[in-house]
């Protein structure tokens, strides 16, 4: 069960030492309690976890702190919706918001590779008005004589140029635990000129050590992407570990699946899983494109494999669009091929503003039928 206290209930306060008291006596009951921190209010829940079966919810409910009581499911305890679970969806990052009705676009480069290509990347989307791109800088490779991403060494520069073009966030990935110190100790120095998200990537979703790492830190939010030859239950509960650990700031990311049967894509594109996702979780749900479909196919309509796919998403529901652009793709030292160009950013924009309005139009003559067969 979830006990949910009034917002902005004081940790010193009379009620909230009698709730505690309570539920902390309770036989064969332990609590864990989760802080939320919101744009304008502080909402702390308590999880009552073991033999919660005979709990009286309306006993909990009394408790002088609590709003309400949820009963939970086994499943996905924190990101999940469970029944008559109103909760928001969501959170603010860096005067970013986040949630499962409004859409962020990261377009960026899959691997900073020189400083005249970032910077040709944010000038274009400072331009555009953008605020979030994505920037690799620590690389998962398959072979490993690959180009491995400048790692640690080009941090420096890669956020001063966020902070010059008005960044407030770069997605990257992190391969272990010590990256976050090195990104931290990094923007700490330089007076935070951005904020990061940091991604989790497919290859990873079940590193479980890394995991618990990344959800022990509540400083940055997190991008998990989900695993590419794994089930959306097995990754669903990748990012619940995140939140058992104390970090419930988590976009969940569809990336496609690794069959052959997603030929002529490099994957099979699962953006049909977007409102599945946001069914079941409370999690505001991205969608990558571009390691989905893998290369610069266009379809006779003009239009590109890659821009087809995200209008797929984004009409669905998609709440964040994560996607490789580049200034000079033949020069790219990772995913060149399937990368858009600098000439296409402002068309590509305006079609996912297109779906994402479109998405939103959707929903409103589903409501006016459910409010029809209410008569
Ligand atoms: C990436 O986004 O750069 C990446 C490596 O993605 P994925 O983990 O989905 O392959
Ligand atoms: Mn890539």
């Amino acid at each position: 069960m979830l006990a949910i206290l009034h917002p902005n209930t004081a940790l010193d306060s009379d009620a909230y030492r009698q709730t505690l008291d309570f539920l902390e006596n309770l036989p064969g009951v332990s609590i864990r309690v989760h802080e939320i921190q919101g744009a304008s209010q502080r909402l702390t829940e308590i999880y009552l976890l073991g033999d919660t079966k005979s709990l009286d919810k309306e006993e909990i409910e009394a408790l002088p702190a609590v709003e309400r009581a949820v009963r939970i499911s086994e499943d996905y305890r924190i990101l999940g919706r469970h029944k008559d679970d109103l909760r928001q969806s969501g959170f603010t990052y860096n005067g970013v918001e986040f949630s499962q009705n409004n859409l962020n676009i990261f377009a960026g480069l899959c691997a900073v590779d020189v400083p005249e290509h970032v910077e040709m990347m944010m000038q274009a989307l400072e331009q555009h008005g953008e605020v979030c791109t994505r920037m690799g800088a620590y690389k998962p490779r398959t072979n490993p004589y690959s180009f491995q991403g400048h790692g640690k060494g080009c941090l420096p520069w890669v956020f001063e140029k966020a902070g010059k073009h008005g960044i407030k966030v770069v997605a990257m990935e992190i391969t272990h635990e010590s990256h976050i110190e090195e990104i931290d100790t990094c923007l700490e120095k330089l007076g935070r000129p951005t904020g990061v998200m940091l991604q989790v990537g497919t290859r990873n979703t079940q590193n479980f050590e890394l995991l618990k790492a990344i959800g022990r830190q509540s400083t940055y939010p997190v991008l998990l992407k989900r695993g590419f030859g794994i089930t959306l239950n097995e990754s669903l509960n990748a990012a619940e570990y995140l939140a058992s650990e104390g970090n419930a700031n988590v976009i969940f990311c569809l990336r496609g699946m690794k069959t052959e049967a997603g030929q002529p894509h490099r994957n099979m594109v699962d953006f049909a899983h977007v409102p599945a996702v946001k069914r079941l979780t409370r999690m505001p749900v991205c969608v990558d494109p571009s390691h989905s479909v893998g290369s610069r196919e266009k379809s006779p309509d003009g239009i590109l494999d890659v821009m087809h796919a995200t209008a797929q998403g984004v009409i669905a529901g998609a709440n964040m669009v994560l996607v490789d652009f580049h200034p000079k793709p033949e020069k790219a030292l990772v995913d060149g091929p399937q990368a858009l160009l600098m000439n296409e950013l402002s068309a590509y924009l305006e079609d996912i503003r297109l779906c994402h309005d479109t998405w939103k139009k959707r929903q409103g003559i589903y409501q006016r039928l459910t409010e029809n067969s209410d008569i």
